[in-house]
């Protein structure tokens, strides 16, 4: 009798919460759309697609495309179907069964996940309750442990907190094990190593257009790294693993800066609104604290946040419980962060029966939907 592998006894598919809801906020996706006129270049790049025969296994239109716009070589860019699938290369390609990596947690759980299908070893270091990053601590864990690789986001999701470059340079020059710097939100910051990766004989970059570049249907991300390195990720991959319309779709956004300057500002923008309506209510001491936010997300520490959750859910509103207390809340359209925002004074208020100073007029006037 066929018995699958003892490490898949506990897998379980990825499940976001699915279904139609009134506002969503719990995947960090951008709440814009390319430009119409994009998206009609779009359909047309891909109504061109020679579909009978293989795409580019190299993607390199689309790496040169991508290295222009963040103004480095193509020849240190990797293309991959979404940056989780480079995560996923370098487990396999990078370590051996066994070896140990090192995780910053909270932080992205698909590092974790990875790292039990590769069979690598996960070590995780728990962040202090300030959820900020001690390099040093991290030096040492790495000696200490004789950890191979250690992977974190940067600025991380889901703290939403950034580490200073010159932290991460740090980080990188202090050790020999291979340091894989996550900047999906990077675009949202300006810490990146994106212009200096190739330099580092230990370092992996990861960006995406799935975050301020708004193509998370697309599945695009990239690595940055030597050449070393990226002849590695290149040979590991599976041969044609960004498809066709992917690569010609994605590189008409590539191609426009729009995306990167006032695109970003408006998404910036509203993390900044989404985060001063929740400073108003951690002033009036609703809930407990709002970290600093480097990226597209709120991420916020409150006593109830199990039961403003379930609340927020029940009125179709969506957001990311993290456990422990905390909650991640996507930055979404004006509407919808004052949404959030007052459905979760009004439910603090009500609970703690004090005077909400919150607009409830949209909320209230949506419950009755
Ligand atoms: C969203 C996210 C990604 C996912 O990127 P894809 O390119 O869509 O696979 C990677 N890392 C972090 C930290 C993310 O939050």
């Amino acid at each position: 009798m066929y018995l699958p592998a003892e490490k898949t006894k506990k897998l379980i598919p990825y499940q976001p919460i699915q279904g139609e809801y009134r506002v969503r906020l719990d995947a960090n996706e951008s709440f814009l759309l390319p430009t119409e006129e994009d998206r009609i270049a779009m359909a047309s790049a891909a109504a061109n697609v020679a579909f009978n025969r293989y795409p580019d296994p190299m993607a390199a239109g689309l790496c040169a495309d991508f290295a222009e716009l963040y103004g480095i070589s193509p020849e240190y860019v990797t293309a991959g179907n979404g940056s989780d699938e480079i995560i996923s290369i370098i487990y396999y390609a990078l370590l051996e069964k066994g070896e140990k990596v090192l995780t910053l947690t909270p932080d992205f759980s698909m590092y974790a996940f990875y790292s039990s299908i590769a069979e690598t070893e996960c070590i995780s270091l728990s962040k202090g309750e300030d959820m900020a990053v001690d390099v040093d601590l991290v030096l040492d864990t790495i000696k200490k442990e004789k950890i191979r690789m250690v992977i974190f986001s940067n600025p991380c999701n889901p703290t939403s907190l950034g580490l200073a470059a010159d932290d991460v340079r740090r980080l990188i020059t202090g050790t020999d094990a291979l340091v894989v710097v996550d900047e999906a939100y990077m675009d949202f910051w300006d810490q990146s190593l994106i212009k200096e990766a190739h330099e580092y004989q230990n370092l992996v970059l990861l960006r995406t257009c799935s975050k301020a570049l708004g193509l998370a249907a697309l599945r695009v991300g990239f690595a940055v790294a030597n050449k070393t390195l990226t002849r590695i990720l290149k040979a590991a991959k599976s041969p044609y693993n960004v498809n066709a319309v992917s690569q010609e779709m994605a590189r008409v956004v590539l191609k426009n800066p729009l995306y990167r300057t006032v695109y970003t500002e408006i998404l910036i923008t509203s993390r900044n609104m989404l985060i001063d309506g929740l400073r108003r209510l951690e002033s009036q001491r609703l809930i407990e604290k709002v970290y600093e936010s480097r990226t597209n997300f709120a991420f916020i520490k409150l006593q109830d946040s199990e039961e403003v959750f379930k609340f927020l859910f029940d009125n179709g509103i969506i957001v990311r419980n993290i456990g422990k207390n905390h909650l991640r809340i996507t930055a979404g359209r004006e509407e919808e962060n004052k949404e959030v925002i007052s459905a979760i004074a009004a439910y603090l208020c009500k609970k703690r029966g004090v005077d909400c100073y919150e607009d409830r007029c949209l909320f209230a006037k949506n419950q009755g939907n």
